[in-house]
Parts: structure tokens; C-alpha cells; sequence
């Protein structure tokens, strides 16, 4: 390369920079460095850059007493770090530079050896994610404070087409990005019994488990700013075992040791069952409670007293997994610093905010009175104080509505039996908190007409909506660099900061040149993809061919049995001999199932039992081709987005509180295919209804449906083509060794009430689908309205978002710098 290439002699430098991290910190010879080896010595030389930006930013951030919010989540999907601290730091073009001046691994192998850090389930941890990158990049002082998992979210793989779980020791070989902070550790306490006295307790804990800290760097974009974000791991207190060390009793040491360790092992999947709930319950507690002290010694040390603490700070509660914080804090307040009740909690109201993220009565947290009682005396007794004065307000607003007392209490006693009373974790958060909102439009307008209806009465003015967006950087600078040297080329790079500029797309839609270049970027993308999945699977796919994707939890509301019975709709007509010109087809799925959720498993089954008869069936030909994708994660995610054609978000109306996955899609240059749900349809508001394929029953005609006599069997037989459809899946045709093994799907669905109503969607989504192919036949168009959805999705950043949640949640709108 030339001398005079000013991005070669940067290059040439960053390598020479790499091959001394590896001599020092590595301890490997540059020329013989495997991938591994050079993905650490990268990421040490990226992590120094952010290690002083780190100290700089924190600084910056005491000596202006600054106010802070702090995000409270059990989960955060950041995914992969590297890539995103090379492009925060704006090094990607040089690091390009510095591995392919030489031989041996390429850059993008190198990011690849990366294990995601996957400490969420789906959607609310990414979104926790995306706030982080947003609040960082907009320059909010802002901590995520969480737990540090040893195994995150389970490992997937199919085995004779069934889904097997593994764990997911994403730590086994250290990870670069954190920094553990020996000086942070908190006492954690369970148990016992709490002595009252006036105002204050004593509580005298059973035992004590300790919080360490470790941090991790959230780098802002075109900043020099950083955010934190704050996990928890436990540990045994350090004298605990001494004795049973000392007389050489190992075992019974180890076993201590884990009984306070176990804490922060595992990601429990929001929807499992009974097994490990106390220990659910030891997690929240846990990551709530070394937070708080920990906000509050940052405040005591900042101000010296805690009477301007809720001038101070705010503190989001991400869903009600962290709720117990409101008793946390009343707790720390009143009994640790000697607060007056009605003080702490005046302060405790304007500090919190909670976010509901589903409206499904089963999905809303309760813990049992007796469980909490047990682990946390004290907390139990708060909790009924805060209960009677609410209650004591509400009687005085609305004299002898005891129905209403009973549906808004803190505490259900439903059934009147002691045993069975339980605390209503959502109840605590609002009552708690001084904002309350939703994440789509409709979802928050349902939240106050149903299951908060009562609560919205009382405190109309606690109720918001922040609809949820997305990260442009990850979800566009990052994952698919090939539309975003087009954009750059044609709007310039503003628009990682500034998203409505995609705007300015628009007048591309009807640029021929701007079209096939768009093409042609989508179209690299899904060769990418069918590389991919030929090693993964072994299934080879045409990337002329439609890439309709549906990748996100496995689960019954999501309908991913609905694509299915479309895909075997469409077999069937090729095997008839109709349809011979549709279009042709690769129908991609991906995502986890719930270890525990019985349906949910079956319906991943049933994709790979569909996927083998026709991918194997010479009839079929290139005509359609079924694919499941092991593993569903961020970096699985960030592949297979920009390779969409097609985004299914076909949810039942009023199930989705918003979707992340949808503006991730349409982003990318997808069209939507989706229902009235969550949301797409602000999407298509934003997108125009003419470029979105919007189909199927709407909220309140799903509500009607069910009130009139829904009749499933009636839809099965009265339908000839879903009748043989579901026929064939009954009757044993994609499982001939097992011909019962789909009873249980079949009668869900045709015996059982089929809950979700996808027969109620059925023929409009197989109508919807037959315009879908319609226009795909015609690519002119087709690429028109995906540049459209494109140049539509401004307003999904999560910028957007959190500049709303800054204004009216938090109190930090003078912080906030003009776009
Ligand atoms: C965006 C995202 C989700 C959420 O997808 P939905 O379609 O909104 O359910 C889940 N998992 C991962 C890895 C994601 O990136």
C-alpha cells in the first residue's frame, strides 16, 4: 500500500499498537496470533481508549453534581461489544486497515470470536440495551444497574428437530469489557424477623450475602461521553466458612459458598413456572437493594445529606421486576438514615417511574404474602403501611366502593384464604412511582382502559406513552454496513444521530440508480445470510428468492403456528398443481422457547418436521424452502434483519405490547406483513398504509369475536384449504415415525378455543400473502416501497424514545442538547 494513504499509515500504526498488546497482555507472537488472542488484544487497546473517556465522563459528572437516572432492569441484551466500541470510537475504517495490510485473521472473523453477553430473554432486555446506547450518545448522566449472570440466557440447539438447551457460560474466558470494582461491595440481607419501633425497625436478617460490583463501558455515540452499566455478582461473606474450611471439611464449605453464590447463576426465563421462584425472588431482591445503597452512598457522598435526594436522581423500574424497590428505598430511608415516613415517601413518589411491558393478566408479577414474609420481613410490613394509606386515600375519594378497594389493593385476597393472599408487584410500582407508561400507543391506551383502569382514575395524570425504537447505530451502522454507505453517500452520516433524516430517502424511492443500488445492498446481505445457513443447516438457499422472516420468542401470541399454517398451505397448492406461478419463497424462523413451555417447544418441532418434508420434496423445487436458525441472539439478529424481504409481525391484536423486532426490520428495508398490534401501526402511519401488508381481526373485533361465541371448528371446516391443512398436521403427514406427536397443536386450535384466534386470521393472511408475492413479482415496486419504509422509520430511534422518557419521566430536560 501507498505511503501516502493517510488511512494505511494509521492502519499500519493501530496494527503495530495490537502486536504490543499481544507481546504484554497477551503473552502471543504477533505472527502466529489466533483469532481469540487477537480479538483480546484488540479489545484491550479499544478498552483503554474507553477506559479514560470513563474516568473523564464520571468526573465531569461529580463535580457538576449533575442529576442522574438510573435504569433498573433483571436484564440487558447488549450482545457484542467490540465492534460497537471500534465504531463509537471511530476507529472502524482503521482497524480495517490494520488487519487487512497483513495476512492472516480478517477483522470480521476476529469481532465474530466474540461471545454475545446475552443477560436477557428478548425484547425488554434489548430494549434496556438500546436505551443504554441512546442515553450515553444523547449525554444523559445515566447508570443501567442489573445482574451479572455467570450463565445467561440458555445456549439452543435442535436435536432430531426438537429444541435442547445448554448453558451459556459466556464467561469461561473472561470477558475485556468488564471492570470489576473490589472497593463496591454491599451487604445483602434475608430473612429473620423485623423489631418495630415507632416509625423505625431493627430488622435482624437470618444472613447476609455480599453484592459485588462490576462495570461495564457504554460507549456514546459521537461523544466523548460514557455511560455505566452496574451489575451484581454474589458472594458468600468471607468469614462464613472459615470453620468448616479450617477442620477440612470441604464439601460442607463449597456448599456454603454456593447456597450465596447461586444468586447470580442464572437468567430465569420470565414465563417459567414454580421451580427456582424463591430464588427469582432472592435475584430481584438482590440487584435492588445493592443498587439503592449503592445510588445512595454515590448521593452522600456527592451532597452530604439525602433531603434533595429526588432532586437528585430518578430511578426507572423496567417492568416490576425490580418493584420491590420502592419498599427498598422506603426501607433504606426511614430505618438506615433515620427519615420521617411521610419525608421518604414524598421523596420515593417523585423518584420512580415504571414501565409495563405486558397487559396479560397471567404475565403480571405477584409474589406470595408468605414467601415474602419469610425472605423479607420487613419489606412485607412496609408494603401493607404503604397499602393502608393508599387504601385510607382511595376510601376517602370514592366512600364504600369496596369492590374497588378490593381490585386496586397491593394485596390479593382474592379467595379470602390467608394462604393464598399474594403481593401485586405492578400495584406497588404505581403506586410508587409518579409516571407510568406503555410502549405503543395502543398498548398504552389498553393499559388504561383494562387492567389499569381503576389506578388511571385515581392518577389520570401518572399515564404516558414512549413508544419503544431502536438503536440506528447497532441496528443499521452496525449490522448492515452495505445500506449504510448508501445512506451516508446520499444523506450524509448525520442520520446516526439525527434518524428523521432518513426522511430525505424519499425522493430516492423513484431514483432507478438508487433502486438497484438498494437492491443490490439487500441482496449482499442475503448471500451472507444463505452462507450461513447452508453451514449452519445445511439448507441451501436462493437468495433470489423472497426471504419472509419471523425470528423472536417462540410463543403461542406471536403466532409463528399461523407462518406455518401458511407454508403448508402453499405446499399444498404446489402439490396441486395451483399457484405454479407464485413466488418463490425461503420462509426463515428463529427464536427460543421457554424450557419449560410445552407448546412452544412443539411448535419449533413442528417447523423442523414441515422444513424436512419440503425442503426434501423434488416436486418442490426452489419454489420454497423452510429454515430454522439455531441459536436466536443479538449477533444472529444483526444477521438476518438486513437480509429480510419480508418481516412477519402477525401477533393476535392486543397481545403485542409494542415489538422491537418490526422497527428493526422496516429499518432495514423490509415490508411489514403484520396485524393491528403493538407497534406496527404507528409504523404504518409513519410508513404510509400503502407500503405495509396490514391484515387480520383488530383489537376491539378480536374483543367482539370473543364475546359473540367465538367457533374455531366452524372456521375448520367450513375452509377447504385450511381444513386440509391442518388435517395434514394432525394426521401424521410431517411426522410419520409419530403420527399423534401435532394432536396437542390441532386441538388447541380447532377443539380448545384457539385462544389466539389464528383461524379467525387465517383467510386474510393467506389473501395478504398472495398480494405479498404479487408485488415481489414486480422488483421496480417492490424496492420503491421498501426505500419508503426506510425513509419512514425516523421517528423508531430510541433516541426519539428516551428524549420523550428525559422531558416527561425523568425531569432532565435541561440536559438534553438540541439535535
Ligand atoms: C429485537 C429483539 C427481540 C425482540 O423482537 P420482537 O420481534 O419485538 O419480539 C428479541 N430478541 C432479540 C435478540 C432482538 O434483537
Amino acid at each position: 500500500m501507498p505511503a501516502s494513504n493517510p488511512l494505511a499509515n494509521e492502519g499500519a500504526e493501530f496494527r503495530a499498537e495490537i502486536d504490543r498488546k499481544l507481546l504484554t497482555e497477551v503473552a502471543a507472537e504477533p505472527v502466529t496470533a489466533n483469532t481469540k488472542e487477537l480479538y483480546k488484544a484488540l479489545s484491550l487497546l479499544v478498552r483503554e481508549q474507553l477506559a479514560q473517556r470513563w474516568v473523564k465522563t464520571q468526573v465531569e459528572d461529580r463535580k457538576a453534581k449533575a442529576r442522574r437516572i438510573y435504569y433498573m432492569s433483571m436484564e440487558f441484551l447488549v450482545g457484542r461489544a467490540l465492534n460497537n466500541a471500534l465504531s463509537a470510537l471511530d476507529l472502524r475504517d482503521t482497524a480495517d486497515a490494520a488487519f487487512s495490510a497483513v495476512g492472516g485473521p480478517a477483522l470480521t472473523d476476529v469481532l465474530e470470536c466474540e461471545p454475545d453477553a446475552a443477560l436477557g430473554n428478548g425484547g425488554l432486555g434489548r430494549l434496556a440495551a438500546c436505551f443504554l446506547d441512546s442515553m450515553a450518545t444523547l449525554e444523559l448522566p445515566s447508570w443501567g444497574y442489573g445482574m451479572r449472570y455467570e450463565y445467561g440466557m440458555f445456549a439452543q440447539s435442535i436435536i432430531n428437530g426438537a429444541q435442547v438447551e445448554h448453558p451459556d457460560s459466556w464467561l469461561v474466558d473472561g470477558t475485556p469489557w468488564e471492570f470489576p470494582r473490589p472497593g463496591t461491595v454491599f451487604p445483602v440481607r434475608f430473612g429473620g424477623s423485623a423489631e418495630h419501633c415507632g416509625e423505625w425497625a431493627e430488622w435482624n436478617a437470618a444472613e447476609a450475602v455480599e453484592a459485588r460490583a462490576y462495570d461495564y463501558v457504554i460507549p456514546g455515540h459521537g461523544t466523548e461521553r460514557v455511560s455505566t452499566l452496574r451489575l451484581w455478582k454474589a458472594g458468600a461473606p468471607a468469614q462464613i466458612d472459615l470453620n468448616a474450611f479450617n477442620s477440612g471439611d470441604y464439601a460442607r464449605a463449597a456448599e456454603f459458598k454456593n447456597r450465596f453464590e447461586n444468586i447470580s447463576w442464572v437468567l430465569y426465563p420470565n414465563d417459567s413456572t414454580p421451580a427456582g421462584r424463591e430464588l427469582r425472588l432472592r435475584q430481584e431482591y438482590f440487584f435492588v437493594s445493592a443498587s439503592l445503597q449503592d445510588i445512595l452512598f454515590h448521593h452522600l457522598e456527592e451532597h452530604g445529606h439525602l433531603n434533595n435526594l429526588a432532586d437528585q436522581i430518578a430511578i426507572h423500574l423496567n417492568d416490576t421486576h425490580p418493584a420491590i424497590s420502592v419498599a427498598e428505598l422506603m426501607r433504606l430511608l426511614c430505618d438506615d438514615y433515620g427519615m420521617l415516613w411521610s419525608q421518604a415517601w414524598s421523596q420515593c413518589k417523585r423518584i420512580f417511574s415504571y414501565t409495563n411491558h405486558t397487559l396479560m393478566p397471567e404475565a403480571l408479577e405477584t409474589w406470595a404474602v408468605g414467601l415474602m414474609q419469610y425472605l423479607l420481613p420487613r419489606h412485607m410490613r412496609i408494603i401493607y403501611r404503604i397499602n393502608q394509606e393508599f387504601l385510607n386515600e382511595v376510601s376517602q375519594r370514592f366512600p364504600g366502593d369496596i369492590d374497588l378497594i378490593r381490585r386496586i389493593s397491593l394485596i390479593d385476597d382474592a379467595d379470602g384464604n390467608p394462604d393464598n393472599k399474594r403481593v401485586r408487584m405492578a400495584h406497588l410500582s404505581i403506586v410508587g412511582s409518579h409516571r407510568i407508561n406503555g410502549v405503543s400507543q395502543l398498548h398504552s391506551d389498553l393499559m388504561v382502559q383494562t387492567i389499569f383502569a381503576d389506578f388511571a382514575r385515581l392518577y389520570p395524570d401518572r399515564f404516558h406513552n414512549k413508544t419503544n425504537g431502536v438503536t440506528p447505530r447497532r441496528w443499521v451502522a452496525q449490522a448492515n454496513p452495505n445500506l449504510a454507505t448508501l445512506l451516508d453517500r446520499r444523506l450524509g452520516k448525520e442520520w446516526r444521530l439525527d434518524l428523521d433524516r432518513l426522511k430525505g430517502l424519499r425522493a430516492a424511492a423513484d431514483d432507478p440508480e438508487f433502486r438497484n443500488e438498494f437492491a443490490a445492498a439487500k441482496h449482499v446481505n442475503k448471500l451472507r445470510l444463505a452462507d450461513y445457513v447452508k453451514r449452519e443447516t445445511g439448507i441451501i438457499l436462493n437468495p433470489h428468492c423472497l426471504f419472509d422472516v419471523q425470528v423472536k420468542r417462540i410463543h403461542e401470541y406471536k403466532r409463528q403456528l399461523l407462518n406455518v399454517l401458511h407454508v403448508i398451505t402453499r405446499y399444498n397448492a404446489l402439490l396441486h398443481g395451483v399457484d405454479e406461478d407464485a413466488t418463490p419463497r425461503c420462509v426463515i424462523f428463529a427464536g427460543k422457547a421457554a424450557s419449560s413451555y410445552y407448546m412452544a417447544k412443539q411448535i419449533i418441532h413442528l417447523i423442523h418436521d414441515v422444513a424436512t418434508t419440503i425442503n426434501g420434496d423434488p416436486r418442490v423445487k426452489d419454489r420454497l424452502k423452510v429454515v430454522f436458525i439455531p441459536n436466536y441472539g443479538v449477533s444472529l439478529a444483526e444477521m438476518i434483519i438486513p437480509a429480510a424481504n419480508l418481516s412477519e409481525q402477525i401477533s393476535t391484536a392486543g397481545t403485542e405490547a409494542s415489538g422491537t423486532g418490526n422497527m428493526k426490520f422496516a429499518l432495514n428495508g423490509a415490508l411489514t406483513i403484520g396485524t393491528e398490534d403493538g407497534a406496527n401501526i404507528e409504523i404504518r402511519d409513519n410508513v404510509g398504509a400503502e407500503n405495509i401488508f396490514i391484515f387480520g381481526n383488530s383489537t376491539p373485533q378480536v374483543a367482539a369475536l370473543r364475546t359473540s361465541g367465538y367457533d374455531p371448528r366452524a372456521i375448520y371446516q367450513n375452509d377447504p384449504a385450511l381444513n386440509e391443512t391442518l388435517n395434514r398436521i394432525d394426521g401424521g403427514f410431517f411426522s410419520p415415525n409419530e403420527r399423534k406427536r401435532y394432536h396437542d397443536l390441532f386441538n388447541a386450535l380447532v377443539n380448545y378455543g384457539d385462544h389466539y384466534m389464528l383461524l379467525a386470521d387465517y383467510a386474510d393472511y393467506i389473501a395478504t400473502q398472495r398480494r405479498v408475492d404479487a408485488l415481489y413479482a414486480t422488483p421496480d415496486e417492490w424496492q420503491r416501497r421498501a426505500i419508503l419504509n426506510v425513509a419512514g422509520m425516523g421517528a423508531f430511534s430510541a433516541d426519539r424514545t428516551i428524549r420523550e422518557y428525559a422531558i416527561d419521566t425523568w425531569g432532565m430536560e435541561q440536559l438534553l442538547k438540541p439535535i
